[in-house]
């Protein structure tokens, strides 16, 4: 009772901004840079006062007059570095990393950490389990950042025009895209949930049920629905595909846009940044939802990487979300910022749609496909693992984790034994073993998932 009495004024919260946030996205370029200096003065002023270990590192650095310029005199942040300073980075003393690990081991559906915060947990691009806290207003624009480039398609804002949008997607709470669904479901957009870990079979079903305008999905799952609907078991008319977390090959993409005369568009997120692109109008590529964070591509070398050619990573500042300041925080994408403005119209930076997040999915015997994500989900919903590595074997799994102390990893095995088995793997065998290291690529990227060759 007491969380559904905070999620309607969350919602109501939420409703509010977002008239004003879809308005931003035709703002000017003079515009978007005036509100990326007062955000991150903003964000810099806050964190300075309220973290001890930003304090320390913005030394030098006046909040007051600081500029999008003088960013690069901010020594960048990793992963590893907010994971082992976490208490002293977050600028509410009263949220502990050991309290938001038990808050992410225990919850089954959404709910609010410290009465109006939230916490996710992913692995992203390289391996490490992550653990990010969000303050009430951040989670909000997480949402509204998530969804405002479809209003077309939702009629935002139209009370008397509310279509359904199907989201194919993690299931666990702890993972961003379900748990914004679910704090934010409203009559403003009803989101049905459909977890990608159900058998195709299943989601086909639910799909035709729902008829839903937009499907939000893993790209990985559109040839299989191009297939269902050419077989006539998927009788549906969206007006758009929406593609989070994973490359979207151009074959998929074309299939999908030939079979329902729709088009499929592609964003980037990622837990520290819900919302960091928003599509462009044109189809391929995304724009960068520069009023709300700041992206610079980055060689390997830790330069700049020039407009035209792919990064080696990233740096993210994410400026609407204050509890969590994370500043040039480093994230091991690769980013082809495009030159000019985009003939959409859209003074927002436009990049190549991202590759660089491949999961590769398991194929088992019989064709049948298994998701990252019956892997991921528990492994990161589980305190103690810190890294793993999955290798696929005949009928399940050998993994390799990292862990920072005990637990029975027997109850990890079965849990993961029964995706498989939901997925129709008969006798899946699954084996988690401890390990003391992962072995990196060169690039010292971690290969999460290994397919059966
Ligand atoms: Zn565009």
């Amino acid at each position: 009772m007491e969380y559904e009495k905070t999620r309607k004024r969350h919602v109501e919260y939420m409703a509010q901004l977002l008239p004003g946030y879809i308005d931003r996205l035709s703002w000017s370029r003079a515009k978007i840079n005036e509100e990326q200096n007062n955000a991150l003065r903003s964000l810099l002023n806050h964190a300075k006062v309220n973290s001890e270990w930003h304090s320390k590192r913005l030394g030098d650095i006046d909040p007051a007059t600081v500029t999008i310029e003088d960013i690069k005199k901010i020594p960048p942040m990793t992963k590893e570095d907010l994971m082992e300073n976490w208490d002293s980075i977050v600028t509410d003393k009263r949220a502990k990393l050991s309290d938001a690990n038990t808050h992410i081991s225990e919850i089954k559906s959404d709910k609010y950490f410290l009465d109006d915060y939230h916490v996710i947990t992913s692995g992203g691009s390289s391996g490490v389990r992550g653990i990010f806290l969000y303050d009430w207003h951040g989670w909000a624009l997480s949402y509204i950042s998530l969804i405002r480039g479809f209003s077309k398609f939702l009629k935002l804002g139209d009370k008397d025009y509310v279509k359904p949008m199907a989201s194919i997607s993690a299931y666990a709470a702890a993972h961003a895209t379900s748990a914004l669904a679910q704090t934010f479901s409203s009559s403003l957009v009803e989101i049905k949930h459909i977890p990608v870990t159900l058998p195709l079979e299943k989601i086909v079903k639910e799909l035709n049920c729902i008829k839903p305008d937009l499907i939000h999905c893993f790209p990985n799952i559109l040839s299989s629905l191009c297939e269902k609907n050419k077989l006539g078991e998927l009788v549906i008319d969206p007006k758009a595909f929406w593609c989070t977390s994973e490359p979207l090959l151009p074959g998929d993409r074309e299939i999908t846009e030939k079979t329902w005369n729709t088009s499929v568009m592609n964003t980037w997120s990622a837990s520290e940044l819900n919302g960091g692109t928003f599509p462009c109008s044109l189809g391929e590529g995304v724009h960068i939802s520069e009023d709300i964070c700041i992206v610079e591509a980055i060689n390997r070398d830790g330069r700049p990487t020039p407009i035209g050619s792919k990064s080696e990573k990233i740096y993210i500042t994410n400026l609407f979300n204050h509890v969590m300041p994370l500043i040039r925080y480093e994230i091991t994408d690769e980013f082809e910022f495009l030159p000019n403005q985009c003939k959409c119209g859209s003074s927002y930076q436009k990049i190549k749609d991202v590759c660089g997040r491949s999961d590769d999915l398991f194929v088992y015997d019989n064709d049948i496909i298994v998701h990252p994500l019956n892997f991921y989900s528990p492994l990161f919903q589980t305190s103690v693992v810190l890294e793993f590595m999955v290798t696929q074997t005949k009928n399940g799994a050998q993994i390799d984790v990292i862990t920072t102390g005990d637990y029975d990893l027997k109850e990890l095995e079965k849990t993961i034994k029964s995706n498989l088995l939901r997925n129709g793997v008969s006798n899946p065998d699954v084996c988690i073993k401890r390990v003391d290291k992962i072995k990196r690529s060169e690039t010292g990227k971690l290969k999460r998932f290994i397919p059966l060759k």
